[in-house]
């Protein structure tokens, strides 16, 4: 089986900021844990491009509209370079090749006749370029942007989603946890229970221009969902490529929790038109609420992606993203918040451990991993914890329970430094019978740490090779499927660890 995990497309109608790149860093993290796992991965991102908004976005920056989505776009791109993102494609809506496939698909379904003519009355929303019936509106208004729709009547084409609604429903009935978490399948149910409506698939070009044209009535652009949600497959070479075809059984999508309809409705059902299987999961996030009142001067400038990761460096924030969000949940992002993160949890439990051990081995050992001796109950309890960590950091991960998956590592963490404590080896070190015994304790030590870098480089990928360098390693420690990585005992006594800088310094308060 292989893996494939998109980003949503961003919309280009404004720059990058958190939310986009929480999106973005769990899907990495996601295309790390599966790369490490020997699954072969794929990885996509990219921006969505067509659109009212979008030709709005470019009048209010007075450029012409190719040129501000170029722009945008390639800000986007930028931002997730600087990052380190390890996409393996990014798709551009406005790109000859997506257009390409937008058009094939839209011509196959017409010809299937799950396409139509029609004339069509309703309330649209111009800030959710949608379409609402009345009981969907809140006391008149679109319930997201809180403004009276227009009502407009036009002659449109639609798609025939009402005609997949049972099959939908007895998808999600029959399987579980393909929306997840389980909220958001019983809010896509909650949705399926009124009849669902045809969707609108096109925009007369006289009213708003800036799409693809439809491939059998070029009076008309598609409407922008139609066209974005179908990077998915434009991005796999659809419908020739061999990417497509080892791909998309593999193909989990990820996105925030405002976009759930689209990718929980439109999407399968557009997918059941053209005749192709479901993807594997829909992963839905929570929002980051920004902490109310008190806002440091700095806080708008860190929003922005970049500057966050200017100032708390890219692995910390990575790690805050990952451990600070219950996956599906709403979270408050704050920099107190990050900055406890980052002394508790990185600098003192995990940067002291291994400026500790490692500062040990140089001192006792010269800066070679020692063989252990005989084990005693204490490090027969690490080996016990270290399994035990691995296990379920390998369970839930994938998951994407991110706080289930660190937690228990911590635990491990704190478990090695309790036992740096317990086994004393500066008292070791004076008593030089107790030689065998000492090199038990730093050989646990040192070893317990490969295990955490092992895991950690999904989180924190040049932080746990920075690890693996001190610890002699290098990126060979990856060199085999992580279950076989974690086997207990790989680091090789008699091979030598290198000095190196300290991991995460501490964040001191202005
Ligand atoms: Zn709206």
């Amino acid at each position: 089986m292989t893996y494939y995990i998109t980003t949503p497309i961003y919309y280009v109608n404004a720059e990058p900021h958190i939310g986009h790149a929480y999106s973005t860093v769990v899907a990495d993290a996601l295309a790390w844990f599966h790369r490490l796992q020997g699954t072969e991965t794929r990885f996509q991102t990219g921006t969505d491009e067509h659109g009212e908004k979008i030709l709005d976005a470019a009048r209010d920056a007075g450029l012409p509209v190719k040129e501000f989505v170029d722009r945008i776009s390639a800000q986007f791109r930028r931002n997730w370079d600087a990052m380190g993102i390890t996409y393996d494609s990014y798709v551009r809506t406005t790109s000859p090749e997506h257009g390409k496939v937008v058009q094939e698909i839209l011509a196959q379904v017409y010809a299937s006749g799950d396409i139509y003519f029609g004339e069509y009355g309703g309330f649209y929303c111009y800030g959710c370029e949608a379409f609402y019936l009345e009981r969907d509106l809140v006391e008149g208004r679109c319930p997201d942007h809180k403004v009276e729709p227009t009502f407009i009547k036009e002659e449109n084409y639609f798609f025939r989603m009402s005609k997949y609604q049972d099959w939908l429903i007895d998808y999600i009935e029959t399987h579980p946890d393909w929306i997840r978490p389980e909220r958001y399948k019983n809010e896509v149910l909650a949705f399926l229970r009124e009849p669902l409506e045809d969707l609108c698939i096109s925009r007369p070009r006289e009213r708003m221009g800036w799409g693809i044209p439809l491939p059998f009535d070029d009076r008309f652009v598609t409407y922008v969902w139609f066209d974005a949600l179908i990077n998915y497959l434009s991005g796999l070479g659809y419908p020739d490529a061999p990417e497509f075809a080892r791909f998309w059984p593999g193909a989990q999508h990820l996105i925030a929790k405002d976009i759930l309809k689209p990718h929980g409705i439109y999407w399968p059902t557009m997918l059941k038109g053209m005749g192709l299987e479901p993807f594997q999961h829909l992963n839905v996030h929570g929002y980051w609420q920004m902490a109310q009142g008190k806002m440091s001067k700095s806080l708008g400038n860190v929003v922005d992606p970049g500057s966050l990761v200017g100032r708390y460096g890219l692995d910390q924030v990575r790690y805050f993203f990952l451990r600070e969000m219950v996956f599906g949940l709403d979270a408050q992002f704050s920099e107190a918040a990050l900055t406890t993160r980052i002394n508790a949890d990185l600098a003192n439990d995990l940067g002291n451990l291994f400026a500790r051990s490692l500062g040990m081995a140089f001192k006792y050992r010269q800066g070679i991993v020692p063989a252990p001796g005989t084990s005693e109950p204490m490090d027969q309890e690490i080996v016990a914890a270290a399994g035990h960590a691995a296990a379920e950091f390998l369970q839930h991960f994938p998951a994407l329970e991110f706080g289930r998956a660190l937690a228990p590592l911590w635990e491990f963490i704190g478990r090695l430094n309790r036992y740096i404590v317990a086994s004393a080896p500066w008292e070791l070190a004076k008593r030089p019978e107790a030689a065998s015994r000492l090199d038990t304790v730093l050989y646990h030590l040192l070893e317990g740490l490969r295990q955490i870098a092992a895991l950690l480089r999904p989180v924190m990928p040049g932080s746990a090779l920075k690890m693996s360098q001190q610890l002699g390693l290098g990126p060979a420690l990856w060199d085999r499927p992580l279950p076989q990585v974690l086997q207990w005992g790989r680091l090789r006594p008699g091979s030598s660890l290198n000095k190196g800088p300290a991991l995460f310094p501490r964040i001191e308060n202005d």
